[in-house]
């Protein structure tokens, strides 16, 4: 059948080692490290809950380059959240914890970009977070580097540096969920498909960015993603 308007282009992702991974849907964990909880005013372990971006609001940067996003319309605090992201290679519903590692395709350094304001607006009246959250290039990502080469990531620093200067700082094994646990309690609610992306949350020091400001994101492992605001 002729389509009646342009297809959208698939989202795709580069994979360190060669291949590309195909995009699909944008999952993301709200406060899952105890101190950026209790930066955004909440505390203990709430049960885990999410958000969606869209597939085409992913923006990839090269290993060794600096990406670019505009500054977004409608916001004056543009914040940065440094997360590592999950790929996901096999889909399922209903996924144990003790078996969502055979779901896994591999990891990516991700940047969950919200327009701060916004999201405070729409929590402040009880409605939907998806202005704060899911516009136009709001999930820069790095290369997705596969399991195989990595191996399972519990541990390890992840950094967050806006033009030099250190602003979050936190460890894979402060999650208040991990990432087994996340694709448990996502899976009893979505049916998860392969090249499902999950955004795990980000960890203190979240912070606003200005035009001009270089964000150099780490997490051991993945090396850096480097992204500046247009
Ligand atoms: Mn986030």
């Amino acid at each position: 059948m002729e389509l009646v308007c342009a297809a959208p282009a698939p989202v795709l992702v580069p994979v360190v080692g060669g291949g590309a991974f195909p995009v699909h849907r944008v999952y993301c964990v709200g406060r899952n490290y105890a101190e950026h909880a209790q930066e955004m005013g909440h505390t203990g372990r709430e049960p885990p809950f999410f958000f969606l971006k869209p597939a085409d609001t992913v923006v990839f940067v090269a290993d060794g380059q600096t990406g670019e996003i505009d500054y977004p319309t409608l916001t004056t605090n543009f914040h940065h959240e440094i997360e590592l992201v999950v790929a996901i290679g096999v889909g399922g519903s209903g996924i144990r914890a003790a078996d969502a590692l055979r779901h896994f395709y591999g990891y990516a350094i991700g940047l969950d970009m919200t327009r701060r304001d916004l999201q405070n607006d729409m929590k402040k009246q009880g409605r939907p977070w998806c202005i704060g959250k899911a516009f136009e290039q709001s999930a820069p990502i790095g290369p997705i580097h596969p399991l195989a080469r990595t191996g399972e990531l519990t541990r390890g620093p992840i950094t967050l540096q806006v033009d030099g200067q250190l602003k979050q700082k936190g460890d894979l094994s402060d999650l208040i969920w991990n990432v087994a646990e996340t694709i448990e309690h996502l899976s009893a609610a979505w049916v998860l498909q392969p090249g499902d992306l999950i955004y795990t949350g980000t960890p203190a020091g979240v912070g606003a960015v200005t035009r001009g400001q270089v964000m150099e994101g780490r997490i051991e492992g993945l090396g850096e993603l480097r992204v500046r605001v247009r």
